[in-house]
């Protein structure tokens, strides 16, 4: 006889169209079709999407292949980015990743000096691991083969790893994967970077290995604001998400900034103002200290007073316009 009470399940979402969720059950590899509970869709936040790609959740099936989702389960970590549609609003890109992989190239489109550094302050506040990628490396000339290299050494003392990479020659690709093994990777980057590109070059390994991969297209991903995971193997997944035109930092205030620079925010407890300072014009700071002494990277710090300009020069707007 069968319990008259409902039976729940366990499941790993995968996909988001923002009212429909794939939701991959892991024991049997199936996938879902579910819907949100009523009372999840109430619930007060500033988030846009109350469920995420990653997010590990509990269904109550409809039928065969549809379910309800009734909970999600405690988050590892997350990664939000200011909605497009409103400036007070976070949008949810994903839950519970391993490693985040930026995807950038010193060719085409321009490298922009402040990306990588405004990227960080979306995976440092939640402690997420960071992988740069250099793509494109078969069109670097020794110019841009200097500035990676000195890119590299600024990001790999502070404890950011970085890859040269190319999908034409396959450079880097042995060691992509191994950083990726057994991992939840968020893939990121600027439009036109060559994104689409590295997963199409991972798929066709993993569909060697798995017959568990959704159906990816490798296109249309640039028209949706939402994030889709693709699996690679039993435990190794690739999340893929829209190509980021901007980045915006409503949500910020000065100190998380300067929180964020994790060079920085170490060498705060020697400073004067210890966690309070902003490391600009205080006295006895030992950021501008180590500045001084070529200790910690002109260009990290460069790109830190450019994001404090900005975040700085918004609030006050935004307060101005409270009063
Ligand atoms: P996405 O917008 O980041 O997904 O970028 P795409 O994967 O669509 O690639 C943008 C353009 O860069 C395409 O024309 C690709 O063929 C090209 N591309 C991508 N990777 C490489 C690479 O490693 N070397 C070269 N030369 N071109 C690349
Ligand atoms: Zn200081």
């Amino acid at each position: 006889m069968r319990s008259p009470k409902k039976s729940r399940l366990n499941g790993l979402v995968i996909k988001s169209t923002g009212s429909w969720y794939e939701v991959l059950q892991q024991e049997t590899d199936k996938i879902i079709f579910c819907r949100l509970a009523g009372k999840l869709k109430l619930q007060k936040s500033n988030l846009t999407n109350p469920v995420s790609v990653g997010d590990l959740v509990t269904m109550e099936p409809e039928n065969e292949n549809s379910a309800i989702i009734n909970a999600i389960q405690k988050r590892k970590n997350y990664i939000v980015r200011q909605s497009p549609k409103s400036k007070h609003q976070m949008h949810l890109i994903a839950a519970n990743i391993d490693l985040a992989i930026l995807v950038t190239t010193l060719m085409e489109p321009q490298f922009k000096q402040g990306f990588i550094d405004r990227f960080i302050m979306t995976t440092e506040p939640q402690d997420i691991p960071l992988l740069i990628v250099f793509n494109k490396a078969d069109l670097y000339s020794n110019i841009e083969l200097e500035s990676y290299h000195n890119l590299k050494a600024i990001y790999e003392t502070i404890g950011y790893k970085t890859i040269l990479f190319s999908c034409i020659t396959g450079l880097g690709l042995d060691e992509l994967l191994n950083f990726m093994h057994g991992k939840i990777s968020l893939f990121s980057g600027q439009s036109g970077v060559g994104k689409s590109s590295i997963i199409n070059k991972i798929i066709p390994i993993a569909n060697k290995k798995t017959s568990m991969i959704s159906n990816y297209s490798g296109k249309g991903m640039h028209t949706t604001t939402f994030a889709e995971m693709i699996a690679i193997d039993k435990s190794s997944f690739i999340i893929d998400t829209p190509g980021i035109k901007t980045l915006s930092f409503n949500n910020l205030e000065i100190l998380d900034v300067a929180h964020n620079f994790r060079e920085f925010f170490s060498l705060s407890k020697s400073c004067k103002f210890g966690s309070n300072c902003t490391h600009r014009e205080e006295p006895e700071c030992e950021v501008l200290r180590a500045l001084e002494q070529g200790k910690i990277s002109k260009y990290r710090y460069q790109n830190y007073i450019n994001i404090l300009d900005e975040v700085e020069s918004q609030n006050y707007w935004e307060r101005k316009k409270e009063v």
